[in-house]
């Protein structure tokens, strides 16, 4: 694999349908599929007319991003001169309430990813995609798929049962850990609880923009419950989260824990610094001002120019034509976004 060109860290494989995975699952699951009459999977807060889902000129016949790696090379690679992308497939295996079914869903989109896609374009690696709402089922399916090393990453979602810290997740951190597997934590939910922290919300809009105040909640809690202290080589990804918040965030949760660190003895440092060692974040959306000047002065206080990773998160529309880097970014800056930060982070792009 060459070493030198763009990885993009967050590109999306559309499932065209459930039909397309019946291959993939057992007799058993292909017949309740069948009897049961069960609907398709495919929403996880991205409703498929919403202009956010697929940019415009991204859409096909059925309004509907890439289902095949010919496809995606052609719109999402080609035109950033990309030479690795990295799968996170946001099939809706969240969100039953059958942790049997979530999981043999997730066995299913895996296979499918791995012989649909890895194995017909050698540029493309790929997350673990599980069904979280069982831990239990989630590190069966990592163990399955870890030993296919072009599975990079373990893919959760933001929003599932309960704060990402929480030990019942545990688990899930420990065997990621061992096979050298960043958990990559997209934008999204399972729809447990409102997306909001006032309730259920009355339009896409405000479940989308509150997508970054799960993120600040999920990353609160991973450092407060003490995973980066239980699993000192585990790096977390954040993805489509935005990151023009988390300067402000982590001086915030720096300040209060100054005060409270008592409760948390295990967080044996300040947050920030925590994060900024073990935390890196998508690029798309750049959710920041247009002014260079601007955006110069919030890059410097992310503190470190090794968090952020070059994405595209195609199909979603966050830029028009191939203009994913913002305006105005320096240019080692952007390398490092691109190459070095991605090589960094993932450490089963390089063997
Ligand atoms: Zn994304």
């Amino acid at each position: 694999m060459a070493t030198e060109t763009p990885v993009d860290c967050d590109v999306h494989p559309v499932v065209p349908g459930m039909v397309a995975l019946l291959p993939y699952l057992d007799e058993m699951w292909r017949e309740m599929v069948v009897r049961r009459g069960l609907d398709e999977l495919n929403s996880i807060s991205y409703p498929s007319n919403a202009p956010l889902t697929t940019r415009a000129d991204w859409r096909d016949a059925s309004g509907r991003g890439a289902s095949t790696p010919e496809r995606l090379a052609r719109e999402a690679m080609a035109p950033f001169g990309t030479g690795t992308a990295i799968l996170n497939c946001l099939y809706g295996v969240q969100l039953p309430f059958s942790e049997d079914l979530g999981a043999a869903f997730a066995r299913a989109v895996n296979q499918w990813i791995a012989h649909e896609w890895l194995d017909r374009d050698e540029r493309l690696r790929a997350s673990i995609v599980v069904a979280a709402q069982s831990p239990e089922l989630s590190v069966a399916e990592i163990e399955r798929c870890a030993a296919d090393r072009r599975f990079v990453q373990v893919l959760m979602l933001v929003m599932g049962d309960q704060p990402l810290g929480k030990r019942a997740y545990w688990p899930i951190y420990e065997a990621a850990q061992r096979h050298g597997l960043p958990i990559g934590v997209h934008a999204g939910s399972s729809y447990r609880h409102p997306p909001t922290p006032v309730g259920w919300p009355s339009t896409h809009t405000e479940d989308y923009v509150n997508q970054a105040q799960a993120f600040q909640s999920a990353l609160t809690s991973l450092v407060t419950e003490g995973v980066f202290a239980k699993f000192p080589r585990l790096t977390v990804v954040l993805m489509e989260s935005g990151w023009t918040w988390l300067p402000a965030h982590l001086w915030r949760l720096d300040k209060f824990w100054k005060g409270v660190r008592m409760e948390v003895p295990w967080v044996d440092r300040p947050p920030s610094e925590i994060v900024r060692e073990r935390v890196r974040l998508t690029l798309q959306p750049v959710d920041g001002p247009a002014d260079p000047a601007q955006l110069g002065r919030l890059l410097d206080h992310m503190g470190s120019e090794e968090m952020l990773l070059f994405s595209t998160d195609y199909p979603h529309w966050q830029f028009d034509g191939d203009r994913a880097l913002p305006e105005g970014l320096p240019a080692g800056l952007a390398r490092k976004m691109m190459v070095d930060n991605p090589r960094a982070t993932y450490p089963r792009l390089s063997v």
